[in-house]
């Protein structure tokens, strides 16, 4: 009995008077991270005549990575924070997160289900203030895309009978680095398009994760869409290439502080084990033909996505204006990506590109895509980013690159146009447009006509877009650059369909078609 009451005394000195105590922060859990934290500030506030309410402010910094061994003028990054706090419940509780942004960061009271705080809860940048409902809160920057997480969904990936799944080697600290190879192999891989996708150089880069897995979901599926896809190219994905420093929860390096990103020119010695892997398996695949494509996917703090497009002069004329004609395939009816987004800079032998650009020059198109934490557009009042924005994203980045492999599928139909009365046409060529081939053509009467034709295409609805070629500049103009619906046919019977359009002016243009079901 009285060991009872000592137990009950103990109970409620715990709850009164250490209650300034009770808050515990953690970070040691996978992908977790977080520096000093410090309570500055602890106020009871009367609410109501019987009610008081405990407000505690904290300082809490991010955690820097290892100073970066190879590049040592380099300030190490904070970016990432994801910790959790114990004994909050009913507190009003005050976050100044230093070293980084805290721009609507998420909270989660399981750890798996995160929402961002609401505006009224982050009224400065590097602030958050929230009275909480439950005793346990997770805090992080993003959403985190855990290494764990990705080995599970690769344990449901392989079940699709079109994944192959690879170790490729293993990180700095042993942990598996792991590719995925995926197409339809009752189909020859010869003529097939091939597609690189790399993503996670950077940890705490999570937002790019989700829309790679998104990516991933599609090819494997088992769509209507994705099947035809994979019976005519093939896809290489390393999801993570740096897992020490997602499972460690660092910021841009690996976990010996090595920013992975930028060290692709260096001879072995100095850069990692994992820049060492993707150099072997990237040779090794491209032995003998090259890819068609390499994607790059990050995250950026821009509020936008992104492609980051190489310029003219640091690549060639003919490199530019692919990497356009990627960027503004995947504009088309994106709400999450505008041509004005589009960056630009010039390729450098330390990044995977550069690398890439002086093996396989205008034969590859590789380039990096930032997707953002915050909104789109630089829009604050539109869509804040989601993992259901970042998913639908997907599907336009895969519709992206299979329009830019000129890959015809089931619901996505590409189709050259058939020129009569070539008298009434001219050829053009050159680099100072967006266009498909070697070629497009421009109406030199009112009267040039032109045959859209494709001998198979099953009954149903559909509308037919012709590529509006524009200007390559940084940003296109409205209504160039873009797909533009020409028609809205119905098929009534499986089989061929035709149809004749006309130009609608002296130099009206015509490059490909594209038929939507
Ligand atoms: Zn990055």
């Amino acid at each position: 009995m009285l060991i009872r009451s000592i137990s009950l005394l103990l109970l409620s000195i715990l709850s009164s008077g250490f209650l300034f105590s009770q808050v515990r922060f953690s970070s040691a859990f996978e992908s977790g991270s977080m520096g000093e934290v410090r309570r500055i500030d602890s106020t009871w506030t009367k609410v109501s005549a019987k009610d008081s309410i405990l407000t505690l402010s904290y300082d809490l910094s991010s955690r820097f990575d290892p100073l970066n061994p190879v590049d040592t003028a380099l300030k190490p990054s904070a970016r990432w924070y994801y910790f959790r706090m114990d004994g909050v419940k009913g507190k009003q509780i005050f976050l100044n997160i230093q070293n980084s942004e805290a721009i609507r960061p998420f909270y989660s009271y399981d750890g798996i289900n995160f929402r961002r705080f609401d505006e009224g809860e982050n009224l400065n940048k590097r602030q958050v203030n929230k009275i909480f409902t439950q005793d346990t809160v997770f805090i992080s920057h993003f959403i985190p895309y855990k290494y764990s997480r990705l080995s599970n969904k690769i344990e449901q990936w392989r079940k699709c009978e079109y994944v192959d799944y690879r170790e490729i080697g293993k990180s700095h600290l042993g942990v598996s680095i792991p590719m995925l190879t995926i197409t339809d192999r009752s189909v020859p891989d010869q003529n097939k398009k091939r597609i690189w996708i790399h993503g996670r150089a950077h940890p705490s880069e999570q937002p790019c994760s989700w829309h790679l897995e998104a990516m991933i979901n599609e090819l494997t599926s088992g769509s209507e869409y994705s099947k035809s896809l994979l019976s005519h190219s093939v896809f290489y994905i390393v999801p993570m290439i740096n897992p020490d420093g997602v499972i460690g929860g660092f910021s841009r390096s690996s976990s010996t502080g090595v920013n992975v990103e930028i060290n692709w020119d260096r001879e072995d010695s100095l850069t990692t084990p994992e820049i060492q892997v993707l150099k072997a398996i990237l040779t090794e695949l491209t032995e003998e033909i090259p890819f068609d494509l390499f994607l790059n996917m990050h995250s950026q703090i821009a509020n936008s996505a992104t492609y980051w497009i190489h310029t003219a002069e640091s690549t060639s004329p003919v490199t530019y204006k692919n990497q356009l004609l990627l960027s503004n395939l995947t504009v088309n009816e994106n709400p999450f990506y505008s041509s004005k987004d589009q960056s630009f800079s010039d390729m450098a032998p330390r990044y995977p590109e550069g690398w890439m650009w002086n093996r396989f020059g205008d034969k590859t198109v590789a380039i990096t895509f930032e997707t953002p934490y915050t909104y789109y557009k630089e829009n604050i009042d539109g869509d804040w980013v989601s993992v259901e924005n970042l998913s639908r994203m997907g599907m336009n980045s895969l519709y992206a690159i299979s329009d830019y492999l000129d890959i015809s599928t089931s619901s996505r139909l590409l189709v050259n146009p058939r020129i009569i009365n070539k008298r009434r046409w001219t050829k053009t060529s050159g680099n100072s447009d967006v266009f498909f081939e070697d070629f497009f053509h421009k109406a030199l009467s009112k009267r040039a006509k032109v045959i859209f034709y494709a001998p198979d295409v099953k009954q149903g609805e559909y509308k037919i877009y012709s590529w509006s070629v524009g200007p390559a500049d940084k940003v296109s103009p409205d209504g160039k650059n873009c797909w533009s619906e020409v028609a809205e046919v119905r098929q009534k019977r499986d089989g061929k369909l035709r149809l004749r359009l006309k130009a609608d002016s002296v130099g009206g243009v015509v490059d490909k078609f594209l038929l939507v079901k």
